[in-house]
């Protein structure tokens, strides 16, 4: 049947620590998260009760009305859905435990210190014969490397042949993903969101720079040519932090000499929510020169949630006569040639 919907609502759910829900998108204008149980304890997820709460959301739209916490949410479209209840998008966000300490990370300031093992409520949903490896599945937050059931969650998708987004701090080495990189059924996505040692300190507040790098490099050597975009990196535009044309033109410079192919840009989400209708122009043209950037050097370039509303929200369209002095922070000389070099207006 032909209706406005979304994967999510259809086939998703986002495993948060004590809840399910559909997804783990947070907007500024939403009513809250979409959810699907409100309280789940000690891994155990009723099933049956999930595919109901799914089927009356499903209702929902079919009856032309955007459910509240979903209203204006770029994931709508109208498609031919079909009507069977089944997951095949997971997002794992049941735990809180990592090994770096970012200024903005809304895992660590919301979430209780918990330790969840969801790994026989997922083994029960496929044996239930409800999961279909048609979509993804992510991990999300905290680090999954640290996670004592990541490998053996990791393994289980694998052998369902499903294709794994994981978010990792790249901190520690995963062997796991490494494997599952060169198989071509993992991407991994590390958020360095800087290039020097002292911005990602700031950042991150753990010095791990070198750390990361190494395992960036680690993550991307001697990938076949089609699976080498699967090593993804990040850089989140915390305003007042690394917007900065020096740190960001380092960062580029770094990934194209370790032959990186896929960049994700994101703006930081406290600033993106609170400022969502009036985003600085200078934010808007730090993406659009990383996107220069990728598009010269034949890299995917692609943005997370806020940045893609930000994107949505764009006032500052075009600029056609630049100056220097009309940017939010200082911009030198060199940093202005580079710019005006990397963006084609
Ligand atoms: S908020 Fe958006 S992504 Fe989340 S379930 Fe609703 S429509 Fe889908
Ligand atoms: S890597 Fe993710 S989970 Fe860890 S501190 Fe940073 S934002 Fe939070």
């Amino acid at each position: 049947m032909k209706y406005k919907s979304c994967h999510l609502i259809e086939h998703g759910i986002s495993i948060d620590v004590d809840t399910v829900k559909a997804c783990c998108l947070s907007r500024e204008f939403n009513k809250g998260q979409l959810m699907v149980e409100y309280k789940y304890e000690n891994g155990k997820i009723d099933w049956e009760h999930v595919f109901f709460v799914k089927k009356n959301h499903r209702t929902h739209q079919k009856n032309k009305r955007d459910l509240p916490s979903c209203e204006g949410c770029y994931n709508l479209r109208e498609e031919d859905w079909d009507d069977e209840d089944y997951i095949s998008y997971i997002n794992f966000d049941h735990w809180s435990q990592c090994n770096s300490n970012c200024i903005y990370c809304g895992v660590q300031r919301n979430k209780p210190k918990t330790k969840n093992n969801v790994l026989n409520a997922v083994k029960e949903l496929i044996k239930l014969g409800k999961f279909r490896n048609n979509g993804e599945i992510t991990f999300q937050g905290g680090e999954p490397t640290i996670l004592s059931e990541f490998e053996n969650l990791l393994k289980l998708f694998l052998k369902q042949g499903s294709k794994v987004r994981i978010h990792s701090s790249g901190i520690l080495f995963s062997r796991a993903i490494r494997e599952g990189l060169k198989k071509g059924a993992v991407s991994v996505v590390i958020s360095p969101d800087s290039a020097s040692e002292e911005v990602y300190k700031s950042v991150k507040r753990v010095d791990k720079s070198r750390e990361v790098w190494r395992n960036i490099k680690h993550y991307r050597r001697n990938l076949k040519a089609e699976f080498q975009n699967l090593v993804k990196v990040k850089y989140i535009i915390i305003p007042g932090v690394n917007d900065n044309l020096i740190e960001i033109d380092e960062f580029l410079n770094k990934l194209k000499k370790i032959d990186i192919k896929s960049i994700i840009v994101d703006v930081e989400y406290t600033y993106a929510n609170t400022n969502m209708n009036n985003i600085s122009p200078h934010v808007y043209m730090l993406m659009d020169y990383m996107e220069n950037f990728a598009l010269k050097n034949n890299m995917e370039y692609d943005l997370y949630d806020s940045a893609k509303y930000a994107k949505q929200n764009r006032k500052f369209e075009k600029v056609t006569n630049f100056d220097p002095d009309d940017f939010s922070r200082e911009f030198n000389k060199i940093q202005w040639e580079n710019l005006k070099q990397n963006i084609n207006y």
